[in-house]
């Protein structure tokens, strides 16, 4: 593979850009080799500066439910451009969008939009502390809610304690507040919220884990969450920025049959623009600015052509209902392919899937946590990525990652990634 174009261009970002790029996972640290520079897509494929062909598996890191600039998203960005880029005053489209989303979202009674997944959690555990009145909340480790740093905390020996900061620039101040659960243990939200009593403001989850891999909740665990969080007057946040439209058109939670108080989206909810939403209950909402005291803001929140290209995505889904089989069967496809594969190599590598989001650990224990996850052996990972982008096929460049299925894969480029993988296993084990 002739990757000249992207090398050049990667050294000469490395001048002007930390590490080349804009977010450190796309320089392929953790599997080693130069990150490639892409140029355009079209449905399942993506083409790299050098004129390579890949199907596409990252779908931009979850935004992409139907593949590359889906005609219906992109009629409508071209509309809106026409009349302007941004009025920083309110449009029809923000009403339509929010309308829309309470629609296919029923826990969401209203919502506020954003410009990112990171601002949708930040304003939500906001909105939780300035309603409850609380300061501290709980996540689980190995979920992400983006990069606000009291988020940034992974357990360490006083995991049931006090957080411990992961990033420098991350203070113990702002550590201080987050209280680190095991997901999937119920028993560890039980001692947190004991040994806290009237402290805790919010619990925020995943309601599928899809930044350690991909990690189903165990029966239970969500609704024994939703349970605690009645019996001790905490708000229960679904992170569902992944899982938001991906996993059903009311997300995880419709699956569930669980009701969160408040909800965070993103990926999806922009049609490849960057925005991001949080909603729930209009009590919660409501304390919000400019009705309540809780301030939160964005020059470029509800942005027209943002807007423009999310309520595509969402009317889309709102009129193809069919569209969460068809990802089911596809994927389910996928999956099949892939775990005869590995039993065809002797294996037993564990794998996750909710829907079209699924991955591949290079491990044979069951992973149903973070401790788990990280049994795999990343560095065969990174081989086995190596393999597959040879074959024309791109993953998400970590083993911590979920592939996403689109509406745009065709049953040839599947059949096409199965044979990639049998290939790619073969040549690294
Ligand atoms: C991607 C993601 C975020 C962060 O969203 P950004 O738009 O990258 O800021 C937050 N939570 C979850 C569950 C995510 O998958």
């Amino acid at each position: 593979m002739n990757t000249e174009k992207s090398k050049n261009l990667f050294e000469e970002a490395k001048k002007y850009i930390p590490g080349g790029v804009n977010s450190p996972v796309r320089a392929f640290k953790s599997v080693g080799g130069d990150p490639l520079f892409i140029q355009r897509g079209v449905g399942s494929k993506f083409w790299d500066v050098d004129n390579n062909e890949f199907i596409d598996y990252i779908g931009s890191w979850g935004p992409h439910l139907f593949g590359h600039n889906p005609s219906f998203i992109i009629d409508s960005l071209k509309t809106a451009v026409e009349n302007g880029t941004s009025f920083g005053s309110p449009t029809e489209l923000e009403v339509k969008m929010a309308k829309l989303i309470t629609e296919l979202v029923p826990s969401v009674e209203m919502v506020r939009m954003v410009n990112s997944g990171t601002e949708a959690t930040m304003s939500a555990v906001r909105a939780a502390r300035g309603y409850t009145g609380k300061e501290k909340f709980i996540k689980f480790e190995g979920c992400y809610h983006g990069h606000a740093d009291y988020f940034l905390i992974r357990a360490g020996s006083g995991a049931l304690t006090l957080g411990v900061p992961t990033s420098p620039g991350v203070t113990k101040g702002n550590a201080a507040d987050t209280l680190l659960a095991d997901y999937n243990d119920i028993e560890s939200v039980k001692k947190l919220v004991s040994s806290n009593k009237n402290k805790i403001a919010a619990i925020i989850t995943e309601p599928v884990a899809g930044n350690m891999g991909v990690v189903k909740a165990k029966d239970g665990f969500i609704k024994e969450l939703r349970s605690i969080c009645d019996e001790e007057k905490i708000i229960l946040i679904f992170d569902e920025v992944m899982t938001g439209f991906r996993v059903a058109a009311g997300g995880a939670q419709e699956i569930l049959g669980i009701r969160p108080d408040l909800s965070t989206f993103g990926k999806i909810i922009g049609g490849g623009l960057p925005v991001g939403a949080f909603g729930g209950k209009k009590e919660i909402m409501e304390a919000i600015a400019p009705v309540g005291p809780v301030y939160q803001a964005g020059t470029l929140s509800g942005n027209p052509l943002a807007m423009a290209a999310g309520y595509a995505a969402l009317k889309h889904i709102k009129n193809n209902p069919g569209i969460y089989k068809e990802l089911e069967e596809k994927s389910a496809y996928l999956e099949i392919g892939f775990k005869n594969n590995i039993k065809s190599v002797g294996k037993n590598y564990a794998m996750g899937r909710v829907g079209s989001m699924m991955c591949m650990f290079f491990s044979e224990e069951p992973v149903s946590d973070f401790k788990s996850a990280v049994t795999s052996d990343t560095i065969l990972y990174g081989k086995y990525f190596h393999e597959m982008l040879k074959r024309g096929i791109y993953l998400a460049p970590a083993q911590f990652e979920a592939l996403f299925v689109s509406t745009a894969h065709s049953k040839e480029d599947l059949d096409k990634t199965i044979s990639a993988h049998k290939e790619s296993l073969a040549a690294i084990l």
